[in-house]
């Protein structure tokens, strides 16, 4: 049985001050659920997010890294400095970046390497764009991204992976894939990682449904079979909303 997961998506939101605020009044609501809540802050937001998760089942993820471990990279951070700050999670190949910071498969790829090289565990996610979808390309879109993002990454690394699909035409937009489409292709992606590793791989990763998730569509797409749980932008910006979703996620 793989246990739900929810993570946060803030994006460019929140101060250190607002994160404190909304994160000590968070820690309390969530002492009790089962499921995994992750939290992917901005990067100025990790060190105090950071002390006021430590011991309680709340974990914190960035939102990119660079590949590289230092250098001449001017306002990059490595995925060897979120190790340094403990950071648990970071989210890779978001379509945000990937549209306007133009990330490629290729640099996908080796943020993925880095990353699990530093001990990172790794939000991959992929998606179609409406044109994709609306032209029937979905399933060759999202077998690219994954091959790619995954190419050379050893059986062993897997555990520490993470998929979250998110369809573009979906994020931000309030427009949700019904719960048959979002259940489909996480089913397909499944089947991609049992075609690369190996069954009991596919049987254990853990996929996300990300795109305008919220309390209201939550159960609906928490209980398909193969979604495992949802990477929440929007919604994770108010504690009640937030915590709402991870109360269903306890109970489907
Ligand atoms: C996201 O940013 O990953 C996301 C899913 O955003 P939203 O929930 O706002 O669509």
């Amino acid at each position: 049985m793989r246990k739900k997961v929810i993570a946060g998506n803030w994006k460019m939101n929140l101060t250190p001050k607002e994160s404190e605020k909304f994160l000590k009044e968070l820690v309390p609501v969530l002492k009790e659920v089962k499921s995994d809540v992750i939290l992917c802050v901005p990067f100025v937001d990790l060190d105090i997010a950071k002390s006021i998760t430590t011991g309680t089942n709340i974990k914190i993820g960035a939102q990119n890294c660079h590949f590289e471990k230092a250098g001449a990279f001017t306002g990059e951070i490595s995925a060897k400095m979120l190790n340094s700050m403990n950071v648990d999670y970071v989210i890779l190949g978001h379509s945000e970046r990937r549209a306007y910071f133009a990330e490629t498969d290729e640099m996908i790829n080796k943020k993925v390497k880095a990353a699990v090289k530093q001990n990172l565990k790794v939000i991959l996610c992929v998606g179609e764009t409406l044109d994709q979808r609306e032209s029937n390309i979905t399933n060759d879109v999202i077998k690219n991204q994954v091959y790619k993002a995954l190419q050379g990454i050893e059986k062993s690394d897997l555990k520490n992976i993470v998929i979250a699909y998110e369809p573009v035409w979906a994020i931000g937009t309030g427009k949700t894939a019904t719960s048959d489409l979002a259940e489909e292709v996480c089913g397909y992606i499944r089947n991609l990682i049992k075609n690369l590793y190996n069954v009991e791989i596919s049987d254990d990763i853990i996929i996300l449904y990300g795109g305008s998730m919220n309390a209201k569509n939550a159960e609906d797409l928490l209980s398909q079979e193969n979604i495992d749980g949802g990477l929440i932008g929007g919604a994770s910006l108010k504690v009640a909303d937030f915590s709402e979703i991870v109360n269903i996620a306890d109970k489907v």
